[in-house]
This record gives structure tokens, sequence and C-alpha cells, in this order.
């Protein structure tokens, strides 16, 4: 048995993913649900999108197997899988759908989540040590977070604090749902076996990435120390970053304190005090990146192949995930044939790695009739920015996306469309 045709349907869930993936057997349709969340929906668009979108993927699955994938436990790839606070709840129509599988990435499976504000018991594996790196820094997002919130002061970094402290918040209650809704769930590393390969029979699928702490000294060996101990170090940073309005600081220089006067500091004091808030904003923003950047690389990345064709979907895995992959010969021959590729971490800079790019073999003008597909669904000015050139999606990348390939992006929806389907014919 084997599939004659896979539909994708690319929902618009403004800056998130969420995309459904529909074989076509004989006699039924076996569905793939890669990433369900949002972080922000662009004006115009329904407060209850989710909702909408969770009875769209009922309604087409309905009856039929389907597996869910979780690439990675940012915001705006699970937020649509949470119960409680969402009415109507889409996390519960989507676990109403008794998926068969959950598949996500190693990084979290609950055997090896420890207590993150103790130090680990000796022994401990170095992957265990490493979750519970991510589990410090989650927390320490949300300790920027709150501080973000209450920020008073004009800061023009604001924005950007805001969306990344969101989009790194620990999304318990979606986490909780995916564990709760299959029996069946797979925590995988590069080089697994998938038992999404029983649901799909004819499809091969392989596993790229995350590697795992022992396949990839590449990632360890980008930073500069231990990397566990740097985040370790960077999460301690954000306690570092000092007490909260709550808390009164001491001053550093006792004899030498201004008082307001009138509700204001003196005229030539109130420099250094806005220098100082920039600064405490600035290294805020510097820790959540890093955050940002770490629970990136820990994204699922999946190679389908059927028949001839090859789909690739890669989450938000950046360019330290990339490496591993990357980094094997068999690998990248598999990666030239790809067919249709799901443009990773929603059009940044460092998610398409160009040795990634050269690789495709399909990409090229529109009189190839096999020519690559792209999909990208993001929304601009959200994540990154123009003057950094690390604005999401990068302009230089969409253009070649649009030049070499079959180009769709979720932008191009307009407010009351939910989604955008991709035929494959799969011979
Ligand atoms: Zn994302």
């Amino acid at each position: 048995m084997k599939p004659s045709r896979v539909v994708i349907t690319s929902y618009q869930v403004g800056f998130g993913d969420c995309f459904l993936l529909s074989f076509e057997y004989p006699d039924e349709k076996r569905h793939v649900l890669i990433d369900f969340g949002s972080t922000g929906l662009p004006a115009g668009v329904p407060k209850n999108r989710l909702a909408e979108i969770a009875n769209d993927i009922a309604k087409r699955t309905d009856k039929q197997k389907l597996a869910i994938v979780a690439t990675h436990r940012h915001k705006d790839h699970i937020s649509g899988f949470a119960t409680k606070k969402q009415r109507p709840s889409s996390g519960k129509t989507i676990a109403d759908l008794k998926p068969e599988l959950i598949l996500q990435p190693w990084t979290e499976d609950p055997q090896l989540a420890v207590d993150a504000r103790g130090p680990l018991p000796a022994g401990h594996s170095l992957a265990a040590h490493h979750v519970s790196s991510l589990a410090a820094m989650q927390q320490a997002a949300g300790a920027i977070l709150s501080e973000v919130k209450r920020m008073r002061y004009h800061s023009s970094l604001r924005p950007e604090l805001s969306f990344m402290g969101e989009n790194n918040l620990a999304n318990l209650e979606a986490v909780e749902n995916l564990a709760m809704m299959s029996p069946n769930r797979e925590y995988a590393c590069a080089g697994d076996k998938t038992a999404l390969e029983e649901l799909l029979p004819g499809v091969k699928i392989d596993i790229l990435g995350p590697p795992s702490i022992e396949q990839s000294e590449k990632i360890t060996r980008q930073r500069s120390r231990d990397q566990d101990e740097f985040w370790h170090l960077m999460a301690n940073a954000a306690s570092a970053l000092g007490p909260t309005k709550a808390q009164k600081v001491a001053p550093l220089f006792p004899d030498f304190t201004l008082d307001r006067i009138a509700g204001r500091f003196p005229i030539d004091a109130r420099w250094i005090i806005n220098q100082a808030k920039r600064l405490r904003a600035d290294q805020m923003l510097r820790l959540v990146r890093i955050l940002d950047n770490v629970l990136n690389n820990t994204s699922l990345i999946l190679l389908f192949r059927c028949g001839s064709k090859s789909l690739l979907f890669p989450g938000d895995a950046q360019i330290e995930n990339w490496s591993y992959a990357l980094s094997q010969p068999s690998i990248r021959a598999k990666l030239k044939k790809v067919d249709l590729y799901k443009v990773g971490h929603h059009g940044s800079l460092n998610a398409t790695p160009k040795s990634l790019w050269e690789l495709f073999d399909h990409k090229g003008g529109d009189d190839n009739p096999d020519r690559l597909q792209t999909l990208m669904s993001t929304m601009a000015h959200k994540h990154g920015d123009e003057e950094r050139h690390t604005e999401v999606p990068r302009q230089t990348l969409v253009q070649a996306l649009d030049r070499q390939s079959t180009f769709f992006t979720t932008q191009s929806l307009k407010e009351n469309e939910l989604f955008h389907e991709t035929f494959l014919e799969l011979s």
C-alpha cells in the first residue's frame, strides 16, 4: 500500500507554524499534523482563529488516522495544543481526535526532566543536564517578560523583548496536553527510527535533527565553554539582573544619592538613568535571544520520502542543528532531491543554511517541470530587525525563494482565508 498523492494544508496562524499533511491511500487518508501554534495574528484575523483551525483539522481527519509532530516547544509551534485558557479550546478539539502518535524532539522526554532550580544529583546524564538548563532559561524568560510588562520608560527594544519573552515561556498547558493525548509518544534524535513509518505505509521518514549531545560536538563547540554551564550561567545572569520593582535596590554609593524633586530626578542625572535602563533592556534582550536560538535548535527535522518525491519539514532548526545532518554525505545526497521545502524558522537569516539551499537540485526557473516548491508560514515585523539585517522573513532569502522555487507564504492569505493547499502527486 502506498499513497498516490499528498495534500499539504498551510494554515494562516500569523507568526507560527501549522501544516497538515494528508496522504491519500486507495481507501483512506492518513494525516500528520506538524505544529500548531501562533504568537500574534495579522490585523483583521479573528481572535478565535486557532479554534477555527482545530475544527477544520477535525473535519479533514474525521475517523481517520492522525499523528502529531511538535517540532519544538516554542509558543508559535504549540500554543494551539493548549487547553484551559482558550475557550473554545483548540487543544481539546485536537486531543478528542485521539492521535495515534505524538512525535517530539528528545529534549521533551519527561524522563530527562529534573528540578531546574536545584543542582543535579551526581551521575545525571549530560542530556538531563541540558534539559534542566532549558527549563531554567524558560524561567528566566518569564522573569524578563514580567519586568518588560512593568517597564514604564520608553524603550525601542520593548516590542522585541515582549515577543521573545512570550514566545520562550514554558507553555506548560500545551506540553501537558501533548503528553496526555496519546499513549504512543516518541522523543527522537537524528538517525532514530519512528513509528510514523508504520502509520504511513510506503513513506520513508528520516529524522535529520536535532542531534543528541553526543552526536553533535559542533553544537557544544559553538559555545566557548561547556554548553550547559553556559546556559546555567545565562539563567543565573538573568536573576542577577537584579531585584524587581517590589524589592528596593540598595544604593551603590549611599553618600551620593539623588532624590526626585516633584517626581523627577535632577536634570543632570536623567541621562545616566536612561542609559542604565537602556543597557538593562539590552542585556535582557541578549538573554532571550540566546534562549530563542537554543530552543529553535531543539527542532525536529523530518524528511518524508515517497515514490520519487521528498518533503522537508525542519521546524525552526538553525544552522547549529543543521550542521550535524549537513556533515553527512548520505544525508546530503537525500537533501539534493527535495521537492517541497517548508522554509525553516519563518524565513529567518540562519535557518536555511546556504549550504542546504545550494544542495536543492530542483530549484530553478519556472520552466522547470519538477520545480522545487517552498512553503513559508510567517508574519513580518515580529522577529529580528531590518537595521541589523535579521528581520524575519529575511528579504534576501525571500527573493531567492521567489526566483528559484514555486513559493508560497501565508502572508499572501487574506484575513478571512484559513489555509492554502498544495497538492503533490507521489508517483
Ligand atoms: Zn517558530
